[in-house]
């Protein structure tokens, strides 16, 4: 399958501290690829030499396989469409501001009005066509953006954290609209954002970008569950990572011994090894201790008592002292239904399969 778009060999560097490196990385025909990572990691300058906004000082940028130079530069420009986090509208009607584009592709009239209402209609915002685009709110602005962009039926559409800039539920609102065209019409996306709960929403494969390199390339689920080095773990949301040590396998199970505790494990590791454990928060529950009428059937339960809770949006962050620190997420429900205060204790219960193995200690090291 020939990418859509690539980047081969691309290094670009703004002094005196940054460079983006990328070997490769390719935009699939229909796919929604996320690139994600911190503040500065260089994302919105990849998205600038994938747009053929930015040259870079070494490799190619291809299109359908082949690598464009300068003088194509325009012409394939013209065939994606970029929507950035400020929404930048001309400052005409809602309609207009669709149709502009059109209009310098040679569509006019009834057919570029009819296009400009259909998409206007997908996103929501039909009813505002007649409006001045300056009068709208942010969440409008940014349908009319997508709505904008899309109608000129882009090779592949560039979003530059679309979102950001919007409150909550607008934000969630627009997600999920979005979410929807992307799946009827599967237009090619590369989706730039700093929050990963946007890649989980929108992507089939998520890029990891930190400090200019693509630390890791594969399916959404695959990037979340199973990162492959700590510093990617962090930022996908991993909150637990302890070094431990195999005691033994057998039967499918590893048992590690952690701060004192014995773990079992699924993922498969040779006794005596060092292993590094990452735990995802949202795949530990707390319940009361055995004693206390709580219960469960998975491999993992854990005494400890609650060393901090952090109230959050969608409930709580639990930090648990099991010998060693971890952490869970509760919802809002289950805080107040186990009445959990810092200091109470708690069993903090996992499955064999939520620990994941992070790759990187030696093997055997006794
Ligand atoms: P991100 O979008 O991931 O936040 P950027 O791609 O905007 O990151 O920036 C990456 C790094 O390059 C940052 O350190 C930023 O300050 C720097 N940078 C971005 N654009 C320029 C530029 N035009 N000139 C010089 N430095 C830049
Ligand atoms: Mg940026």
């Amino acid at each position: 399958m020939t990418p859509l778009l690539a980047l081969h060999g691309v290094r670009l560097r703004y002094p005196p501290g940054f460079t983006l490196e990328v070997e490769a990385l390719a935009v699939r025909p229909a796919e929604v690829l996320a690139v994600i990572g911190p503040n500065g990691s260089g994302k919105s300058t990849l998205l600038r030499v994938l747009g053929l906004l930015e040259r870079p000082e070494a490799g190619e940028v291809r299109v359908g396989g082949r690598a464009v130079d300068a003088r194509e530069a325009l012409a394939e420009r013209r065939r994606m469409a970029t929507v950035f986090q400020e929404p930048w509208l001309a400052d005409t009607t809602v309609v207009g501001n669709v149709t502009l584009g059109l209009g310098f592709r040679g569509i006019h009239g009834e057919v570029a009005a009819r296009r400009a209402a259909r998409w206007l209609e997908r996103f929501g915002v039909a009813a505002l066509a007649g409006r001045r685009a300056r009068t709208l709110s942010g969440g409008e602005a940014q349908r009319v953006a997508l709505a904008r962009a899309l109608v000129l039926e882009p090779g592949v559409l560039l979003l530059d954290e679309p979102f950001a800039g919007l409150d909550q539920p607008s934000r969630t609102a627009l997600i999920a609209d979005l979410a929807a065209v992307l799946r009827e019409d599967r237009v090619a996306t590369v989706l730039v954002t700093h929050d990963r709960g946007e890649a989980q929403a929108l992507a089939d494969r998520v890029a990891v970008l930190i400090a200019g390199r693509v630390r890791q390339l594969d399916d959404t689920a695959r990037v979340f569950q199973t990162p492959v080095s700590e510093e990617v773990a962090r930022f996908v949301g991993v909150e637990t990572i302890v070094s431990g040590r195999v005691l033994s396998r057998a039967g499918g199970v590893t048992r590690v011994e952690i701060g004192g505790r014995t773990l079992e494990v699924a993922a498969a590791a040779d006794p005596g090894a060092r292993v590094r454990l990452a735990i995802r928060p949202e795949d530990v529950t707390l319940t009361l201790p055995p004693e206390q009428g709580g219960g469960s059937s998975a491999r993992n339960v854990l005494r400890g008592a609650i060393a901090r809770i952090t109230v959050t949006d969608a409930g709580a962050r639990v930090v648990v002292d099991c010998g060693f620190p971890l952490v869970a997420t509760v919802t809002p429900r289950s805080l107040g239904d186990l009445g959990l205060v810092e200091g109470m204790t708690i069993a903090a219960v996992f499955k064999a399969s939520a620990p994941h193995l992070l790759p990187g200690l030696a093997p055997h090291t006794p």
